[in-house]
């Protein structure tokens, strides 16, 4: 079985493997452990492996249709159960949904698969109505059960079920991987990983939103800079994004919206008593509807070029250059 980029949890991944090319897989199984730890991300690939197309031991190979139709989440016999709500209850008819679905055949692959994700919103009412079908499952019908502890599950299920215990990741794979696959900076994905202890979830949670604020902020500054500063103010502005490729998509895509903000502005005086004194509000008084047409696509373009891994250097500059262009400036 492959894990793709799942990290660290070396002994359950093993253990996973090894029960998989047994056809050995529990039919009902428990992941635990606290939150951003991976448990969904896991479940995803087990349910992908368990009903691949492709080789066994390379299962999930994540190009058969099998496993591409489970990744979008349509393949039919891949069903994932949420809960709703403030309180993340699911709901009776949930449960029921699942109980009635899960004697029918399978559509595409050889079993079926329910995924509950955060299944501590399973009532004790709830955990007793799926009993009878832990306890005497259909052929090919698993479950996969993701809560932050086993103990939030009856003794009566977990009894039933096999118990997976996910760890934090050591902190410089952590590190590595914020920095690899979510673009973080270094200095910035090492701190983090000590800080979280080595768990990604949080760590790229706190990453994400640092880097919001702090591409609105830079957002704001860029277009303060076009509307009243000169070329060099406007790239001093805009220095943030030199270095920081996430940040600078993040940033255009902001600047865009608030293009896009401005061109709704400049089309009614109704509009404009609704929006608070800023950037885009300077924008519509000062620039055409051309012009702003001509910034809104800018921004889209440098948006999607940061995104698909430009030279952040170059690609600042040019940025700025075509801004104050549509500007006439
Ligand atoms: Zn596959």
């Amino acid at each position: 079985m492959q894990f793709a980029d799942f990290c660290g949890n070396t002994a359950l991944k093993e253990a996973l493997s090894t029960a998989f090319s047994r056809r050995g897989l529990p039919h009902a199984l428990v992941l635990e452990g606290e939150s951003g730890l991976g448990k969904r991300t896991l479940a995803r690939i087990l349910a992908r492996a368990m009903v691949c197309r492709g080789a066994p031991d390379g299962a999930p190979c994540e190009r058969c249709p099998s496993c591409v139709r489970s990744a979008a989440g349509s393949h039919p016999d891949v069903r994932v159960i949420a809960g709703s709500g403030a309180s993340g209850q699911i709901s009776a008819e949930s449960v029921d949904r699942v109980i009635a679905d899960a004697y029918r055949k399978p559509e595409e692959a050889d079993c079926r698969v329910y995924v509950f994700h955060a299944a501590d919103g399973l009532s004790d009412a709830a955990q007793n109505r799926l009993l009878k079908l832990i306890e005497e499952p259909p052929p090919g019908v698993h479950f996969l059960f993701c809560v932050p502890s086993a103990e939030v599950l009856l003794p009566t299920v977990r009894s039933r079920a096999q118990i997976f215990t996910l760890r934090a990741v050591p902190v410089e794979e952590a590190a590595r991987y914020a920095v690899q696959k979510a673009g973080m900076e270094l200095e910035e994905a090492a701190r983090l990983a000590v800080l979280h202890g080595g768990n990604i979830g949080r760590m790229l949670e706190e990453g994400g939103e640092g880097r919001s604020a702090k591409a609105a902020a830079l957002a704001d500054a860029v277009a303060e800079a076009l509307v009243g500063g000169t070329e060099h103010e406007l790239l001093k502005a805009a220095a943030p994004m030199l270095r920081d490729r996430p940040l600078a998509a993040e940033t255009a895509g902001r600047l865009k919206r608030l293009f896009r903000d401005a061109c709704v502005l400049k089309d009614g005086a109704k509009a404009e008593t609704l929006a608070k004194e800023g950037p885009a509000l300077r924008l519509a008084r000062t620039a055409t509807e051309k012009q702003l047409f001509a910034l809104l696509e800018t921004a889209e373009k440098a948006e999607n070029a940061a995104l698909r891994n430009a030279n952040t250097a170059l690609l600042v500059t040019w940025f700025c250059g075509r801004m104050r262009g549509a500007l006439g400036k």
